[in-house]
């Protein structure tokens, strides 16, 4: 027997996306979070770097250094009216947090700590500037710890482990969703007079992920199925260092404290790439670099992994090199037991997962699928709009990295991502409330859960010839062989073409588990078919992208094509396949300029 639950504001997901918009939206209206993880679990909650904005503590910083930055490492197609919101709302969002108790670093005044991370520069002098506020390596868990005591506090109603799989649309307005509740396997129906959906990335689509296993981007697919279409898919961030073969993220902090990344001769190959900026050049760059390195037989041994270096003597030899200073002026030179006050995560994951202690032995690592710059696509204020005349869908609202609203664009700066889940989660969570606060509760559908039961009753009773984990494992290693850190036309064609073979090949997919009660074995094969939906759009819309830019690499479209390429992809899935359209991107007041490292 299906239950259904009535509350005016309806959030799918809580990390910190989600979080930020409850406790903003229970200041307005009644509002409820539903999530497949207990809150505190989310993929947030590894986010070792940190978290910017132009505070200044160290050293002079401004907003508006912060949105060139972002502009210019979008690759000039993320919405400039957008970053430059973002990049204002930062200070005081920051001191929002800290009001609430979330326990920074501290400057030895008192005022928050900012640590260097790559593409964040002072604009005058073109050096790399100290923007990124941070909690030692656990800024993410840090965010989720605080904004979940103050939306408990806030009587936000929390509905934890609950596995949204549809969303309710009716008359063209979103009215509610549909979900499982995984200690019984009952469907719950949640009708709402507005759903935020915050559920985060899908780095699982590719083989080696710094992602949780369960970024497997149920929000972005839900809401794809239903016809709204989804933007810049094609843009899918590389992080250049993950322990290799496991991909578990080592934060770009390590390089902002001064570690370098070397090849098989011992070389810091950065310098040739990025001779101003070096080991911190944007992500993209530097994943590029490294592939480009190990392509030509540099990886250690010749095989396809490099080092990154952060022994105290490599650090200090380099900072010397590179005349680096502290802000008194004193020579910047750092000791192990600094690095390990600083690092504690990093370090001690090192020594767990490969046996290799940072401080006396450098990290084998490689790039690792990281983020998605794509998404639902939104306003400014988190509403999800349909169209390339960015028409609202009333009652839909989207935040965090399931969005697109577009500040990223081609390519995030590291520490934008935790800053854009603050700001527009606050958004998004203020303006449901003040939606849900002028409007009535529009009637449901007769049986809104029918398409869900449907769904999982063919994944109960089909005919059983394929195992979900096989197909899942084909479509990453196609995703990382053909859709990875560059792409050309050929490779990119037969992903598409492999991708629907195994969507075929889904529809045969039978799980194991009969049972009920925490059918994982259910959920998971429910969530390759969200995993096989946004490999689909990502292959094609990177087919049908002929240029290379920011972490989009054609190696048959070497140049980025302002002319013809200055534009969002919107990708709607069809029955009969999908149906690419194009948005102009918003320029204000930077016109494109050519990258320079
Ligand atoms: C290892 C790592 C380190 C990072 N470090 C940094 C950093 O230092 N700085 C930075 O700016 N960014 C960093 N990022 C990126 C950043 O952390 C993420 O982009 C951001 O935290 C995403 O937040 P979110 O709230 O959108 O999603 P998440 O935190 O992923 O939360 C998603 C939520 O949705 C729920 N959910 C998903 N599907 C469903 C469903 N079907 N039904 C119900 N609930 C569902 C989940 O339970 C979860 O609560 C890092 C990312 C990783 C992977």
């Amino acid at each position: 027997m299906t239950q259904t639950h009535q509350h005016e504001v309806v959030i799918v997901g809580a990390g910190g996306a989600g979080l930020m918009a409850a406790l903003y939206a229970s200041r307005g209206a009644d509002t409820a979070v539903l999530s497949k993880l207990y809150p505190i679990r989310s993929h947030t909650g590894t986010a070792q770097g940190g978290v910017c904005a132009a505070l200044g503590s160290e050293e002079e910083d401004r907003p508006e250094w912060h949105t060139f930055d972002t502009v210019k490492g979008s690759d000039y197609l993320g919405d400039q009216d957008a970053i430059e919101f973002m990049c204002q709302q930062a200070v005081e969002t920051i001191y929002d947090l800290e009001h609430m108790g979330l326990p920074f670093n501290r400057t030895p005044e008192g005022k928050i700590a900012q640590r260097y991370f790559g593409g964040h520069t002072n604009n005058v002098t073109g050096q790399p500037v100290r923007r990124a506020c941070y909690a030692a390596d656990r800024t993410g868990h840090m965010i989720l710890q605080t904004l979940y005591q103050q939306s408990i506090k806030n009587k936000v109603h929390f509905y934890d482990e609950y596995q949204v799989l549809d969303v309710i649309v009716e008359g063209g307005s979103a009215r509610g969703v549909v979900a499982l509740e995984l200690a019984t396997g009952e469907l719950h129906v949640f009708h709402a007079k507005a759903v935020i959906f915050a559920t985060g990335g899908w780095g699982k689509v590719w083989e080696v992920t710094s992602n949780a296993l369960s970024c497997t981007g149920d929000g972005t697919a839900v809401v794809m199925r239903r016809g709204v279409p989804v933007e810049d898919m094609e843009f899918f961030q590389f992080h250049p260092t993950g322990i290799f073969r496991m991909g578990i993220l080592i934060t770009e902090g390590v390089r902002g404290e001064g570690g370098v990344l070397i090849n098989d001769s011992g070389e810091r190959f950065m310098e040739r790439y990025a001779p101003h900026v070096k080991d911190l050049a944007s992500r993209d760059v530097v994943s590029r670099a490294m592939y480009l390195e190990m392509r030509e037989g540099h990886g250690i041994g010749g095989r396809r992994y490099l080092y990154l270096d952060m022994r105290p003597e490599t650090v200090n030899r380099y900072a010397e090199a590179d005349g680096r200073v502290r802000p008194d002026g004193t020579p910047y030179r750092v000791t192990g037991s600094e690095l390990l006050a600083k690092l504690p995560d990093i370090i001690d994951f090192c020594r767990t997962y490969m046996g290799v202690d940072p401080i006396t032995q450098p990290m084998p690592i490689q790039p690792t699928a990281h983020y998605a710059m794509g998404g639902i696509p939104t306003d400014m204020f988190g509403r999800v709009v349909v169209d390339e005349r960015s028409t609202i869908m009333p009652g839909l609202y989207a935040a965090g990295e399931c969005a697109c609203v577009s500040v990223h664009g081609a390519n995030r700066l590291g520490t934008n991502s935790l800053l854009d889940i603050i700001v527009f989660g606050k958004h998004s969570g203020m303006q449901a409330a003040e939606f849900a606060r002028g409007s009535n509760y529009a009637p449901l559908p007769k049986y809104p859960e029918e398409a869900t039961v449907e769904a999982l009753e063919k994944m109960r009773s089909a005919d059983g010839k394929e195992r979900a984990a096989d197909v899942r494992r084909e479509a990453q290693e196609i995703m990382e062989q053909d859709v990875g850190v560059f792409r050309a036309e050929a490779g990119l064609r037969q992903a598409v073409d492999r991708i629907g073979e195994l969507k075929e090949r889904f529809a045969h997919v039978r799980v194991q588990d009969p049972g009920r009660i925490f059918n994982t074995d259910l959920l998971e094969a429910w969530e390759l078919g969200c995993l096989l939906d946004l490999a689909q759009v990502t292959a094609y819309s990177a087919l049908m992208r002929n240029e290379s830019r920011g972490a989009h690499s054609r190696e048959d479209y070497p140049e980025r094509d302002d002319d013809n390429w200055m534009k969002h992809t919107l990708a709607t899935l069809r029955p009969d396949g999908i149906e690419l359209r194009y948005k102009p991107v918003k320029v204000t007041r930077f016109r494109p300029m050519k990258r320079v490292y």
